[in-house]
C-alpha cells in the first residue's frame, strides 16, 4: 500500500457532511480493492467551525490545508448563522482558503450524462455527450481591481465604478492551466474576452496567443468574444472543449454551461493554485451546490457532485486517471440503471436516498 498522499476533508455545514460520507466510502473501497490509501484528515469549516471555535476557519485548519496535497470541501452556511457579523460568516472560511492557497484557476466541467440528457434546458440531441471544461480566472479582474468605489460628483450625481485589470502573469498562469488540461482532453482551447471593446481583453488575447505559440503550439486555439461565446454555448455547445476566460465572464458562462447539464446536484468543481518547486499545485475540490439547508440531515441530498469532485481530485491532483475513470463510470452506470435522488427524478426512475445512492456507486465499483 502507498500512503503518500494527504487529503484534507472539510465537510462543513448542511448537506456537506452527508455527501462527504459517501466519498469516505469510496476512499475505503479504494484502500480495500485498489490498494491505494490516502492519509485522510478531517477538519471543521464554516458554521460548524464557528460553533466549535468562534471562527469559520481556525489557523490550525488553514495550516492543514496548506500542507495537504488536496482539500475536499463540502459546503458552508445556513440559517443558523445568517445573522453573524461579516468577519465570522461561514462563507469567510471558504474565502480565506481560496485567498491563502492562492487558487487562481477555477475549473467547472459541464458534463451531460446520457441518462440525464432529457433534464437539460436544451433539446437532448444538442447536449447528448457534452463534455466542456470552463477555466475561470478567480483572483483577479473587475471583482478585485482598484480603484473601485461609489463617489458623489460635483454636479451631485453619484457614480459607482470598478476597474477591470489583468497583468501578463495573471493571464499567462491561468492560460497555462487551460492548455495543460486541454492536452489531457481534446486538445482544443477557446480563449474568451471582449478584445473589441476592452484593453484588458486586448492584452488577454495577445498573451494567450503568445503563450500558445511559445509552448502549446500543438493545441488548437481559438479566440472568441464573450457575447458570442454565450450565444454559441446555448446554440451548439458541443463545439467547445476547454474554455478559458476571466473572472466576470467565467462567472456568467459557467452558470450558463451548468444549465445545459440539468442539475445542481451533479456538478463538481476544482480550484487550482500555482505549481510549487516539485510541480504540485495547491488544490481545492468542491461541489458547485451549496449547503442546501432545506434538505439537510434528511438523507435526501444527491452525493454525485461531491463524488465527481473527488474524481476530479484523483485526476488533477493525484494523476490517478484510471481511478477517476472508474468513479466516473460508476456514476454513469448507476444513472443509466435508473437510480435517482429526488433532485434528478425522471419518469420511471427509482427515487433513492443519499445513502442508497452511495450503496449503488459502491456496488457498481465492485463489478
Ligand atoms: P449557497 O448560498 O450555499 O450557494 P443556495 O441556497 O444558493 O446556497 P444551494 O444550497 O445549492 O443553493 O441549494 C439550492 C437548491 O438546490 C435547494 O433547494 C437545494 O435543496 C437544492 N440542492 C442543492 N444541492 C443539492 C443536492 N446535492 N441534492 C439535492 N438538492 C440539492
Ligand atoms: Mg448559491
Amino acid at each position: 500500500m502507498t500512503a503518500n498522499k494527504t487529503l484534507l476533508m472539510l465537510p462543513g455545514d448542511g448537506i456537506g457532511p452527508e455527501v462527504s460520507r459517501q466519498v469516505r466510502r469510496i476512499i475505503d473501497w479504494m484502500a480495500k480493492r485498489r490498494q491505494v490509501t490516502f492519509e485522510v484528515n478531517e477538519g471543521l469549516v464554516g458554521g460548524a467551525a464557528y460553533d466549535a471555535h468562534g471562527t469559520p476557519l481556525t489557523d490550525e485548519t488553514m495550516a492543514d490545508a496548506m500542507g495537504a496535497d488536496a482539500v475536499l470541501f463540502g459546503a458552508v452556511g445556513g440559517p443558523k448563522w445568517d445573522d453573524l457579523p461579516f468577519a465570522v460568516k461561514p462563507e469567510r472560511g471558504l474565502l480565506r482558503l481560496r485567498k491563502d492557497m492562492q487558487l487562481f484557476a477555477n475549473l467547472r466541467p459541464a458534463l451531460v450524462f446520457e441518462a440525464l440528457a432529457e433534464a437539460s434546458s436544451l433539446k437532448p440531441e444538442l447536449v447528448r455527450g457534452l463534455d466542456i471544461l470552463i477555466v475561470r480566472e478567480l483572483t483577479g479582474g473587475v471583482y478585485f481591481g482598484e480603484p473601485r468605489g461609489i463617489e458623489t460628483l460635483p454636479n451631485g450625481e453619484r457614480r459607482g465604478f470598478n476597474t477591470q485589470s489583468y497583468t501578463t502573469s495573471e493571464i499567462v498562469r491561468v492560460a497555462a492551466v487551460a492548455f495543460d488540461l486541454a492536452k489531457k482532453r481534446s486538445n482544443k482551447v477557446h480563449s474568451v474576452e471582449k478584445a473589441n471593446v476592452m484593453e484588458s481583453g486586448v492584452l488577454w488575447r495577445e498573451e494567450v496567443q503568445k503563450l500558445h505559440d511559445a509552448k502549446y503550439a500543438e493545441v488548437e486555439l481559438q479566440h472568441m468574444y464573450a457575447d458570442n461565446c454565450a450565444m454559441q454555448l446555448v446554440r451548439t455547445p458541443k463545439q467547445f472543449d476547454v474554455i478559458v476566460t476571466d473572472n466576470l465572464f467565467g462567472d456568467i458562462l459557467s452558470d450558463c454551461a451548468a444549465m445545459l447539464t440539468g442539475s445542481l446536484g451533479m456538478l463538481p468543481s476544482a480550484s487550482l493554485g500555482a505549481p510549487d518547486a516539485s510541480g504540485r499545485r495547491k488544490a481545492l475540490y468542491e461541489p458547485v451546490h451549496g449547503s442546501a439547508p432545506d434538505i439537510a440531515g434528511r438523507d435526501l441530498a444527491n452525493p454525485l457532485a461531491m463524488i465527481l469532485s473527488f474524481a476530479m481530485m484523483l485526476r488533477y491532483s493525484f494523476d490517478m486517471d484510471e481511478d477517476a475513470d472508474l468513479v466516473e463510470k460508476a456514476v454513469k452506470n448507476v444513472l443509466a440503471g435508473g437510480i435517482r435522488t429526488s433532485d434528478i427524478m425522471s419518469a420511471g426512475a427509482a427515487k433513492v436516498s443519499t445513502t442508497t445512492m452511495g450503496d449503488a456507486i459502491i456496488r457498481e465499483l465492485d463489478k
